[in-house]
């Protein structure tokens, strides 16, 4: 049987339970569907840069977001979203095990970063092994680094890291750095980063945390260095083969956005690292979840025949001007 609500979420990130939250709170009928609670959240066990908190963690901000969103009487079911098609109703979204009716629909199914493939290297993330050099690189003030990776991500990281560690070996496969010239000309003028090219990250090693890492060249030569932390920068994963026939993605395959999370197609809003906004961080995540929750709510309205909310306005009312 489908089941109807006036507004769908994809996804239990942070950019979704914030949709969730200001839909909710409007008394509009709200169902977020997602594979996990919390998303890349779980994968910060210290959080440092979130507004309003001094010291956090992911997995508890993803709590507390959820039983905010639930208290407003917001529903949340765990499947999987394999597909959104328009119908004569609305929207109809298949999850494996279900299927759902919705007037608006909010994408925020984020992404999940690539792993390097070494063994071991699911033992040593978070004690060692970091996946967002922006997020992390500061825990690493004083301390000795690597970064292996791919491209701008991995120049980037390279940049970063000079800024806070004592050394940083930057590792990559081919001859070259690639990428953008002037950040490449930058780092080669840093004393602290030594480049290691035509190579890879071999092994791991440490007793609880990660203490050195072997580099394998192409000829074959092996060489363990003592590391406090590795920066895996593999870029990342978005899949959108579920709605990708509906709205447009732009050529790093993010979910195109204007303001107020609006994308190609009317009913259909969307927030987070899946879209096309810059900085991916959980405040970031939130206020793009909270306007397109807010979009969402406004569509649905419309089509009721109410005015929904003002994103702004302005009035003159004798000489007094008054912004909203
Ligand atoms: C290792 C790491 C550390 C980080 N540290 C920080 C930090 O310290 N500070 C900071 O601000 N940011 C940090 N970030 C970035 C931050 O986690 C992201 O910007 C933020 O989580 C993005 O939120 P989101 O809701 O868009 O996506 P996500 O957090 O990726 O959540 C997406 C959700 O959608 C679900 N989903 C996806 N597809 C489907 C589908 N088809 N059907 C149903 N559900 C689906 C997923 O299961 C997931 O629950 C870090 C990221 C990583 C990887």
């Amino acid at each position: 049987m489908v089941q109807n609500y006036e507004v769908v979420i994809v996804g239990a990130g942070p950019a979704g339970l914030s949709a969730g939250i200001f839909v909710a709170r409007q008394k509009v009928s709200c169902l977020v569907i997602s594979k996990d609670l919390g998303g890349q959240l779980n994968l910060i066990p210290k959080l440092e840069n979130y507004p309003g908190t001094l010291m956090s963690s992911g997995p508890l901000l993803a709590k507390t977001l959820e039983s905010q969103y639930l208290s407003f009487g917001g529903e949340l079911t765990y499947d999987t979203v394999e597909r959104i098609e328009e119908d004569s109703e609305g929207l109809r979204i298949k999850a494996s095990r279900s299927e759902y009716s919705a007037k608006a629909i909010v994408l925020a199914p984020g992404k999940v970063p690539n792993n390097l493939g070494v063994e071991n290297e699911t033992s040593f993330a978070n004690k060692g092994v970091h996946y967002c050099t922006k997020c992390d690189a500061p825990f690493y003030q004083g301390r000795v680094t690597a970064a292996v990776g791919v491209g701008g991500y991995l120049l980037e990281s390279g940049i970063l890291l000079s800024r806070m560690a004592s050394k940083v070996y930057l590792i990559y496969k081919g001859g070259a750095l690639g990428g953008d010239k002037d950040l490449i000309a930058s780092i080669e003028k840093k004393e602290n980063v030594q480049l290691v090219p035509q190579s890879s990250v071999k092994s791991l090693s440490g007793t609880g945390t990660l203490q050195s890492i072997t580099i394998l060249d192409n000829s074959g030569k092996e060489q363990t260095v003592q590391v406090d932390g590795l920066f895996i920068e593999m870029g990342s994963k978005i899949n959108l083969d579920f709605v990708k026939h509906l709205v447009k993605i732009n050529t790093k395959g993010e979910i195109e956005v204007t303001e107020g999370g609006k994308t190609s197609h009317p009913a259909i809003f969307a927030a987070g690292d899946a879209t096309s906004i810059p900085y991916k961080q959980i405040v970031a995540a939130c206020g793009d979840g909270a306007s397109a929750g807010l979009s969402a709510f406004n569509y649905v309205e419309k089509l009721k025949g109410r005015p929904g909310i003002r994103s702004d306005w302005k009035k003159t009312i004798g000489d007094s001007v008054f912004h909203y």
